[in-house]
């Protein structure tokens, strides 16, 4: 491809500074553009790597024995009628009306279409197991559109459903998708976890997903530094080591404490630290408020939290009047003593804390030197804490650190669900009608494509993984227009590596030396080779990989073959 005919760096969009590297960069290398809110065409550049990413997928899928299909976009309304999703999809589902006002949907997923496909097309026990899938395009109204094609409202996703006759069987078909994810990540050269996710209000009993590891990512995950243990922070138990407490020491003081509202501020003035600090929370119950004691410097997990026994679901605080009026006291120095007429659940290393300080139930005093057993009874205890960096890994090896990584994949045991709602059965061995096990596979094709920048950049630009690259070399000729010589071995060698079946980019405008250099460090090509005037008087060209601090002559006869060696490694 000749670079003369390219958009660089003319986008007109300039993301805010709060924006998230891939996108500035798939801005400037011109590999897409904004068409509206969270929709974006893909442009040559961008495209070609798109595709490469959605081949390597398409071949593991094969491989896997999958089947694809394609199904519409459009979606007619009475499918999610009758899977009741209709109902309980908020406004992330784009519903529309046709001519005849009929009801659709444009997809944001397709398990009522794919049910629909097995009820007609699956007879017997005989037909499984069977994966179908698709590379397709989803539209969810996202709430919040942002970075690009990291988050977008219409974005491409590989999606997969498998149809078994029972629990065994989709169990091997989903360890089947779990390698044949990891065998795909790897091949693009991403670095990745598979991480341990909620299975969420779906219910089902497994649920993975696949983690590009970047500073950016929107997702904490607790991985273990000892072993391949990684799990969503939601998820990750704390594992208090069993200790025995040490005996008190001081007497429980009341406190003035004026203004003071944060644990900083408490600790700053009692010179208490903070994980000696209790703090209070006070949540929506399902009865009556419930309140949960955590050590200052825990913070409270949400997903932990609300699968407790009158606990509301989703959680949230209570409010100052229903504070109030459950307990008689004003929210401000809540405290775990004295707190009559609710429950009190304590986090497993709160219960750990002596001489501790907390809130007195008394606007502007709190309460030091308490302990559990003398002051106030002992609690029930609970997990209610994010996990921090140091505490043990769950896997019985290692201790935790938290890493941030960007959603890429998401597989999925469904079970019944979909198939119970729709009818979809088969008939087993005995001639039975049984409804159809099912899993559901994901992967963010376009997403992915965001994500290997966000993993592979820096300050001057793009470094692609070479597998997905849109080009494998970059040609950068020197003054191009005016030497006869350069023009001339150029022209030839994008001719001789394109034959080869080496994919070539040839700089062939008529740009500074500084331009085309910075240029090609934006677009990310892994392997540059300059032609100048200087290098071919002694006969030689310029390669240079794009991690590399150094170049290397090369002599103009070797080129190919070095280029070859480069590309296999
Ligand atoms: P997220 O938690 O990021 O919103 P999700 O859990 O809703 O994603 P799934 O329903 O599991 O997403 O979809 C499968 C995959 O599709 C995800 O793992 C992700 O890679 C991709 N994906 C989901 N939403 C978007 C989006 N708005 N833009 C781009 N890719 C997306
Ligand atoms: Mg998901």
């Amino acid at each position: 491809m000749l670079l003369s005919r390219y958009p660089i760096n003319t986008s007109k969009e300039t993301p805010s500074e709060a924006e998230i590297v891939s996108h500035q960069l798939m801005l400037r290398a011109g590999l897409i553009r904004r068409v509206a809110a969270g929709i974006y065409s893909w442009l040559p550049l961008g495209l070609r790597t798109l595709r490469k990413v959605e081949t390597i997928v398409r071949e593991e899928m094969d491989r896997a024995g999958a089947l694809e299909l394609l199904m519409p976009a459009i979606q007619p309304a009475e499918l999610w009628q009758e899977s009741g999703r209709w109902n309980v999809y908020g406004p992330e589902l784009l519903r529309l009306t046709d001519r005849h006002e009929r009801a659709f949907v444009v997809g944001p997923t397709h398990e009522e279409v794919v049910t629909d496909i097995a009820r007609r097309e699956l007879r017997s026990y005989r037909q499984l197991p069977v994966n179908f899938y698709q590379i397709q395009l989803k539209f969810r109204d996202e709430v919040r559109p942002r970075f690009g094609v990291m988050r977008a409202r219409e974005f491409i996703m590989k999606d997969a459903y498998s149809f078994h006759l029972n629990e065994s069987s989709l169990a091997e078909g989903y360890a089947a998708m779990r390698s044949a994810y990891a065998r795909m990540f790897r091949r693009m050269g991403l670095e990745f976890r598979i991480v341990q996710a909620d299975t969420g209000a779906i219910g089902g009993t497994a649920s993975e997903e696949f983690q590009v590891l970047a500073e950016s990512g929107e997702d904490a995950i607790a991985v273990s530094d000892a072993d391949d243990y990684a799990a969503n922070l939601e998820l990750a138990p704390a594992l208090t080591p069993p200790q025995l407490r040490p005996a008190p020491r001081e007497t429980l003081e009341r406190i003035s404490t004026p203004g003071v509202r944060t644990i900083a501020e408490i600790s700053a003035l009692t010179g208490v630290p903070p994980e000696r600090c209790l703090k209070t929370l006070i949540v929506a119950g399902t009865e009556a408020p419930v309140a949960l004691v955590l050590r200052g410097d825990h913070e409270l997990n949400a997903t932990k939290a609300q699968k407790l026994p009158g606990v509301a679901q989703p959680l949230r605080m209570a409010s100052a009047a229903e504070i109030q009026a459950a307990t008689g006291t004003l929210p401000g120095s809540i405290g775990p003593r004295g707190l009559d007429g609710i429950a009190i659940w304590a986090d497993q290393a709160a219960i750990g804390a002596v001489d501790f300080v907390c809130g007195a139930n008394e606007v502007d005093w709190h309460l030091r030197g308490v302990n559990w057993g003398r002051d106030l009874p002992e609690p029930p205890a609970a997990d209610l804490r994010n996990v921090i960096a140091g505490d043990p890994s769950p896997s019985g090896r290692g201790t935790l650190r938290i890493v941030r990584g960007i959603e890429v994949g998401h597989i999925f045991q469904l079970g019944r669900k979909y198939s119970e709602a729709l009818g979809a059965t088969v008939l087993d061995e005995s001639g039975a009608a049984v409804p159809l096990m099912m899993g559901c596979y994901g992967i963010g094709v376009t997403r992915i494509v965001a994500a290997a920048i966000e993993q592979n950049h820096d300050e001057r630009g793009i470094i692609w993984p070479d597998p997905i690259a849109p080009f494998h070399v970059v040609l950068v000729p020197l003054n191009l227009q005016k030497s006869a010589r350069v023009r001339e071995v150029a022209d030839e060698l994008y001719r001789q590596i394109g034959e080869a079946g080496i994919e070539v980019l040839y700089d062939d405008r008529d740009e500074r030396p500084g331009v085309k250099f910075a240029d090609a460090e934006l677009l990310g090509i892994g392997h540059r080779i300059v032609i100048s005037e200087r290098g071919l008087a002694s006969g030689t060209l310029e390669y240079r990989h794009r991690r590399a601090a150094e170049s290397e002559q090369i002599r103009r006869e070797d080129i190919l073959d070095y280029l070859q060696k480069r590309l296999q490694r």
